[in-house]
């Protein structure tokens, strides 16, 4: 598709979403409440929090909880996924997120087999550390950090992604899963030999209340709850508006030799605003039909229709592989 065909469908756009009255989502089950008291509770053998999210959405949806009540403590927050992330505008996140307080920011990726800023991590921690007070663990020369962050960020993968690196051993945490269904429970995994440094794992923790539909909307689409309690199907309308507001629908001129936009990808003529129409096409490409039966005056006949659902489907994952191009949600 040439960037001017593209260009002529911009005001054709919506620039708000409508989320239909829907209600904000309130899914704070037992064992993320129990997992949080566990965190308390831990908190004094505790050097530094790591604070994990996603780099798609450097603002919204980081738990407020965290920063109420663990605040106590020297924090780092890792922007994790970065390779899905569009940071062409690094510097605006960076100055927000100082504005709120938050100057220790580091950006990973822990898929990457060897992540430079992985490798940065453990000197920033000992660095974030040595400036403030260690409060009553001055003589203890082992290092325990905490990581946390809402489920599916990337907590697992950067624990085995830190181990890989600094002890050059494999896999101590599982990785993948649904969203926040993991049981409360903290692990205490080593990370680094020189220092000697600790990790508890926590389980992943959603706000007990999510500030916005969009908010909820935006942490869905990154996967962080689980998907059919919003609905594939509105994450799927809200994943194309993000995707024609920000402009991905374009070829992506830097990566000529890869697909990096819905309309490449799905072989539509031009991009749309009709989830409908887009996945229907969807369907159709991947063949993703279903058979049913349907009454008309002539008796019962058995029809052929998209597969609606599997097409919504197969747009959000392609969506969280980074297949459609690296977005800035917020
Ligand atoms: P946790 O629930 O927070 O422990 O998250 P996991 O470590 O289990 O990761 C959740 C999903 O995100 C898995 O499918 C990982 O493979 C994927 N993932 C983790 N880190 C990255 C990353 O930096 N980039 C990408 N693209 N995917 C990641």
């Amino acid at each position: 598709m040439k960037l001017y065909q593209a260009l002529r469908h911009v005001d054709k756009f919506r620039t708000v979403f409508d989320f239909g009255g829907r209600e904000v989502a309130h899914w704070f089950p037992g064992h993320m409440a129990k997992g949080l008291k566990q965190m308390r509770a831990n908190l004094k053998s505790v050097d530094c929090i790591i604070e994990i999210h996603d780099a798609r959405i450097p603002f919204s949806g980081r738990n407020p909880v965290f920063q109420d009540t663990l605040s106590a403590k020297p924090h780092l927050l890792i922007l994790n996924k970065m390779d899905l992330a569009d940071l062409s505008n690094k510097q605006r996140i960076l100055k927000k997120l100082e504005k709120e307080g938050m100057t220790d920011v580091l950006f990973t990726d822990c898929l990457k087999q060897r992540d430079h800023n992985i490798k940065k991590l453990v000197p920033k921690v000992m660095d974030i550390i040595a400036s403030k007070p260690r409060f009553n663990r001055e003589e203890n020369t082992n290092y325990c950090l905490m990581v946390i962050g809402v489920p599916n960020v990337g907590k697992s993968s950067l624990i085995n992604s830190l181990r890989r690196t600094n002890l050059k051993k494999g896999r101590a945490s599982r990785v993948g899963g649904e969203p926040g269904i993991t049981k409360a429970v903290l692990t205490k995994i080593q990370v680094c030999e020189r220092p000697i440094m600790y990790l508890l794992d926590t389980p992943g923790v959603l706000p007990p209340k999510i500030e916005s539909v969009e908010t909820g909307m935006k942490l869905a689409l990154c996967g962080t709850i689980l998907d059919h309690l919003v609905g594939e199907d509105i994450i799927a309308d809200y994943l194309l508006y993000s995707l024609n507001r920000l402009g991905k629908f374009r070829w992506n001129f830097s990566f000529p030799n890869f697909v990096f936009s819905y309309v490449d990808k799905y072989d539509l003529q031009e991009p749309s605003d009709d989830i409908h129409h887009v996945l229907k096409r969807i369907a159709v490409k991947l063949g993703k039909t279903q058979r049913v039966k349907a009454i008309t005056g002539v008796g019962n006949v058995t029809i052929t229709i998209p597969n609606y659902t599997a097409a919504a489907y197969d747009f959000i994952r392609a969506f969280r592989k980074g297949e459609l191009g690296q977005v800035m949600l917020d």
